[in-house]
């Protein structure tokens, strides 16, 4: 027999998460996820899915009936998007404007497809007109995927004029809203998005670990016409929807066990959504961006993305000159209880990230955020 481990029981303080994700969870999330366990095929449990499912598609803005909640972070909701839809040797339009359209290019890789790579540089949005000549020159692509926010560096990208020449290039829309989703506008049906994933863990402010996705009529026929299987069996849509869908009559078999506390938590945060309104949420996003651009600006802080491509939620912000990237960061969270990221891939060590999602962006987070930099910068 091994010793016995002498572990105390885990208590992590209450820290003010104000980096790219996660982000602070809603108290009324985190009580919804310590409610009793029930079984996932319980009734009651069914039931609140049928509600989760509404509350994904009024967030997403959609009534695809392919809308669930991948059990697994946004990372499985890109590959569910890819390993479903993209056969191998089918062409995909990759916009790379930071880490996680590399992301994509990767996924369409391993799943055999072509990838072609639009590239901008890091901070600037996906350019339309780039695109275009890019869905000019290859008339046989199948795709375009680009992220909407990409939270590497904090430019949005305009998804609707993106989807918008994909569709009149008869290519299906594959988007990351991993950091928009209940952020910045966002509307799946309006724009005619053909697939798309999210997070829990951002404006969301659940519990990190789901991805809400969804897929339009024209990517469940894709999916539906399928040469070859689907390469994953747990993220395969035709199988999961055994569980998910009512496809059976309204009977729903067991595919995986769900993460049934986490779902709680979800639907909890959706509802949340759903009352303030999304119009709401979005206005609050700006308006909170707004504040905290004027006290980093009075601080002397410069953005790395322009005004008009801002993501209200993930402020990225240059590192002055002769400040201490890893020990300025450790005096916030030493001091202040408060978490900004640090630059990631091409930013690292260059610029930190200021999120402000869901709950966190509130007044009270960018007071307390703008005094420590004014306090640790002094
Ligand atoms: N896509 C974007 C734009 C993200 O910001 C992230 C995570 O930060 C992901 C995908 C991957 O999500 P996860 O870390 O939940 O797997």
């Amino acid at each position: 027999m091994l010793p016995v481990p002498q572990i105390s029981a885990f208590n992590p303080p209450r820290r003010i998460l104000m980096g790219p994700g996660p982000s602070d969870v809603y108290p009324d999330v985190l009580a919804a996820q310590a409610r009793p366990t029930i079984g996932h095929l319980d009734p009651l449990f069914v039931n609140m899915m049928d509600e989760l499912k509404q509350l994904i598609q009024y967030a997403f803005q959609t009534k695809n009936e392919m809308t669930l909640a991948v059990s697994a972070p946004g990372s499985a909701g890109m590959e569910t998007c890819f390993v479903n839809l993209v056969e191998p040797g089918e062409k995909v339009i990759v916009c790379r404007n930071g880490v996680f359209g590399e992301r994509m290019r990767q996924n369409v890789e391993r799943v055999g497809g072509v990838a072609v790579v639009v590239d901008n540089e890091w901070g600037e949005p996906v350019c339309p007109q780039k695109v275009a000549q890019a869905l000019t020159d290859n008339p046989d692509a199948k795709f375009l995927a680009f992220v909407h926010a990409e939270t590497s560096t904090g430019a949005l990208s305009d998804a609707k004029a993106l989807c918008a020449l994909a569709q009149s290039h008869d290519c299906l829309t594959i988007v990351d809203a991993v950091t928009s989703l209940g952020g910045v506008e966002l509307r799946v049906d309006d724009w005619g998005i053909d697939a798309i994933y999210s997070g829990s863990q951002k404006c969301l402010s659940c519990v990190p670990g789901l991805s809400p996705v969804s897929f339009s009529d024209k990517a469940v026929e894709k999916l539906k016409n399928r040469q070859t299987p689907v390469q994953s069996w747990f993220l395969d849509q035709t199988l999961v929807m055994g569980y998910w869908g009512n496809a059976n009559g309204g009977k729903r078999s067991y595919h995986h066990t769900a993460p049934v506390n986490a779902l709680y938590a979800l639907h909890e945060s959706l509802r949340l959504l759903a009352n303030e309104g999304l119009e709401n949420a979005w206005a609050r996003h700006k308006n909170m961006h707004l504040l905290l651009r004027e006290g980093l600006t009075k601080l002397g802080l410069t953005f790395v993305v322009d005004e008009a491509s801002r993501l209200p939620q993930l402020n990225a912000v240059y590192i002055p000159q002769g400040a201490d990237d890893a020990a300025i960061r450790s005096q916030l969270l030493q001091q202040y209880n408060l978490e900004i990221g640090a630059g990631l891939g091409a930013l690292a060590g260059k610029a930190w990230r200021i999120g402000l999602m869901g709950f966190g962006a509130r007044r009270e987070n960018v007071a307390l955020c703008l005094k420590a930099l004014e306090d640790v910068l002094s």
